[in-house]
C-alpha cells in the first residue's frame, strides 16, 4: 500500500500540491485526470522522489519513502518504474542497450562501462522487449523508431527494473490513437498479468474509464474527485 498524507510541494509562491492524501492499494491501476498545472506530475515526481516534498508524508507498505536517503532512496527509485510523455530513451544508442539501463538501476550501480551487462541481463530485456512486442527492434537505434515503439521500449526499461510501481507521467499524450491503445493496453496487462500497481497520469477521462480501476480528479493541486471512474460525470 502507498500511503500519501498531506503532501505538499511549493515552488516559490506556487502550490502545485496542496496537502494532499490518497491511498494507492497494491496491483490497482489508477488514473490521475486534471488540466494542465494541477499538480500530476509533481505528485508522481515526489512520489519517486525525484521532487522533495515541502510538507506531508508517503509512505510505501509503512515504510516512510520522503524520509529516506543514500542507498534506501535508490532502492526505492529502483521499484518505481517511470515513463514520461517524450519517452526519454538515449536516442543514438540502440533499443537493447536502451532497456539494459534500466538494469544498471536495478543492480543499484553507476553507469560506467556498458560491459557491466552479464548474460542474465541481456535475457531479460530481450524477455522484456517480447512482452512489449519490440523484440524484432532490439538493435535498431532508438532516434528510428515511431513514438508509439519509443514508449514500448521505455516501458520496457521501466520493467527490467522488476518495480512494484509503474508511474507514467502522460504515457500517451504524444501518441496518435491507435499507438495510444496499444501502450494503455500493455499497461493495463503488465498490472494485471504481474499485478505490478500502475499510478498514470492522463488527460483525457475516456482513457482513464477505459483501462483503470479507479480515478484521481486533481485541480489546482487538491483532490477534487476519487473514486470509481464512472462517478465522474457530476463531479467536474
Ligand atoms: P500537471 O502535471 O498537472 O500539468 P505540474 O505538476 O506539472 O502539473 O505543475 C503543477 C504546478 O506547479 C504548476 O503551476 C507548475 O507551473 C508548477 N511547477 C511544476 N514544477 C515546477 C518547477 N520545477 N518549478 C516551478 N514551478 C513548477
Ligand atoms: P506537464 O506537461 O507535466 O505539465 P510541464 O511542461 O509543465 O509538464 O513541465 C515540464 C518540466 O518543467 C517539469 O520538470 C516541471 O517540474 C518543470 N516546470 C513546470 N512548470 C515550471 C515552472 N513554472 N517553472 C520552472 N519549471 C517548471
Amino acid at each position: 500500500m502507498l500511503e500519501i498524507r498531506d503532501l505538499e510541494k511549493r515552488f516559490g509562491d506556487t502550490t502545485a500540491l496542496d496537502r494532499i492524501s490518497l491511498t494507492i492499494r497494491e496491483g490497482e491501476m489508477v488514473g490521475i485526470i486534471g488540466r494542465s498545472g494541477a499538480g500530476k506530475s509533481t505528485l508522481l515526481r515526489s512520489i519517486n522522489r525525484l521532487n522533495d516534498p515541502s510538507g506531508g508524508e508517503i509512505l510505501w507498505q509503512g515504510e516512510t519513502v520522503t524520509g529516506v536517503k543514500g542507498s534506501a532512496l535508490r532502492a526505492w527509485q529502483r521499484q518505481c518504474g517511470m515513463i514520461f510523455q517524450q519517452f526519454n530513451l538515449v536516442p543514438r544508442l540502440d533499443v537493447l542497450t536502451n532497456v539494459l539501463m534500466g538494469r544498471l538501476s536495478y543492480r543499484n550501480t553507476a553507469m560506467t562501462v556498458l560491459k557491466l551487462f552479464t548474460r542474465e541481463d541481456r535475457a531479460m530485456a530481450i524477455m522484456t522487449l517480447e512482452r512489449v512486442e519490440m523484440a524484432a527492434f532490439a538493435l535498431q537505434r532508438a532516434d528510428t523508431l515511431s513514438g508509439g515503439q519509443q514508449q514500448r521500449v521505455a516501458i520496457a526499461r521501466a520493467l527490467v527494473q522488476q518495480p512494484s510501481l509503474l508511474l507514467a507521467d502522460e504515457p500517451i499524450a504524444s501518441l496518435d490513437p491507435r499507438s495510444a491503445r496499444r501502450v494503455m493496453e500493455i499497461l493495463r496487462a503488465i498490472n494485471q498479468e504481474d499485478g505490478i500497481t500502475v499510478l498514470c497520469n492522463l488527460h483525457t477521462l475516456d482513457t482513464a474509464r477505459q483501462y483503470c480501476d479507479r480515478v484521481v480528479g486533481m485541480r489546482a493541486g487538491s483532490v477534487v474527485y476519487d473514486g470509481a471512474p464512472d462517478g465522474l460525470d457530476n463531479a467536474t
